[in-house]
């Protein structure tokens, strides 16, 4: 049964890494292994992590992307399965209690199932009080107040920066991003290390009914109906400095509830603009399935500039991201064209199998 459940579900294992590795910060035991589970590095089929068992500066700990999501060390041999690793990380007992753990903050919250938001409740603190609970405005002022000049060497004006209220957090070194959900409260902070690839996640929080900057976009003077639809917070704001209006479902799944955030906000017309990439690709068509089940809004998608549809020479990708052509100065290069012409280029060069992307569960 076990087994059966998780093979169902793609699992956002980048993700769950950098949960994990939350949790194992708090635990006293980090003391003697400050390093694990970080470093995380995709490697198409694996993603490469810093072992827990040994304390390490390169990564040896290899996990598999996709089911049965088996990991072993290559430096120290350890090794096991996705509960193992679990049980590790939390400090939990036996295998029951991490399954439990993934089965409740990866699995239930799948979207179909979802009750649609109940904004009262969440400001009454009702019973889901823990996954959407709010910051005070207190905490982002405090890292607001400080900047590193990471955030500079990624393209962004001072004026982008004070928009997303980007600061930095000294405590652990990290960039820090509130997430508001679409009425302004403020989710989670969220950090971005700035001396190597990572976040660190706050665990448990649920973001599944938030489309990051949003809320920004409502504040905006004139109505907005077009939205350009990122990966990444930082995305969003290259897309910001690129006068094009954006939001993040923050991370490679967008939500049912995320559709009906970008409908109540009165958005229209979504311009899909993820990351330059396979997973970038499959993540537009199966956002294309949800959004046109679900609404009426009109999906498009972005063309990088000297690229074919985002899918042929994986590895010799010029820009990789918004972020990317922001830099280099190409955000004015891109093309928009229908869903359905990106589709059929996508069949022609027949390098994506698209039913199975489509009737693949996430
Ligand atoms: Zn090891």
């Amino acid at each position: 049964m076990e087994n059966s459940l998780l093979s169902s579900y793609q699992l956002e294992i980048e993700e769950v890494l950098d949960d994990l590795r939350a949790y194992w910060l708090e635990r006293d035991i980090s003391r003697y292994n400050i390093t694990a589970f970080s470093k995380v590095t995709n490697k198409g089929a694996n993603i490469m992590f810093c072992c827990p068992s040994h304390e390490e500066n390169n990564p040896s700990c290899g996990i598999e992307r996709n089911y049965p999501y088996r990991w072993n060390c290559f430096g120290c041999g350890a090794g096991g399965s996705l509960v193992d690793l679990v049980k590790i990380a939390v400090g939990l007992t036996n295998e029951l209690l991490g399954m439990q753990f993934i089965i409740k903050n990866y699995l239930v919250v799948s979207s179909s199932e979802r009750k649609p938001i109940d904004i009262e409740s969440i400001l009454d603190g009702g019973n889901k009080k823990d996954r959407v609970r709010s910051l005070s405005e207190e905490v982002v002022l405090r890292y607001t107040k400080k900047r590193h000049s990471y955030i500079y060497g990624r393209g962004f004006s001072e004026h982008t920066i004070r928009k997303y209220e980007v600061g930095y957090d000294e405590a652990t070194q990290a960039i820090t991003f509130p997430v508001r959900t679409s009425n302004g409260l403020v989710r989670f902070i969220k950090k971005r290390f700035v001396s190597h690839k990572g976040f660190l996640n706050e665990k448990g929080i649920d973001k599944k009914d938030i489309v990051y900057g949003l809320y920004y976009i409502l504040q905006a003077p004139n109505h907005i109906t077009e939205i350009y639809l990122n990966e990444s917070e930082t995305d969003t704001m290259a897309c910001y400095e690129g006068r094009l209006p954006a939001g993040a479902i923050l991370g490679r799944i967008l939500f049912i509830d995320q559709i009906r955030e970008l409908m109540r906000a009165g958005i229209k017309t979504v311009n899909l603009f993820f990351d330059n990439d396979k997973a970038g690709v499959e993540c537009s068509i199966k956002a294309y399935e949800l959004i046109s089940t679900h609404s009426a809004i009109r999906v498009n998608v972005v063309l990088y500039p000297n690229q074919q549809y985002g899918i042929t020479d994986i590895e010799e990708q010029k820009y990789k991201d918004s972020n990317d052509l922001l830099k280099l100065n190409m955000l004015g290069s891109i093309k928009v064209i229908p869903y359905h012409e990106y589709e059929s280029m996508i069949r022609i060069a027949g390098i994506l199998d698209i039913e199975e992307i489509k009737t693949t569960k996430n």
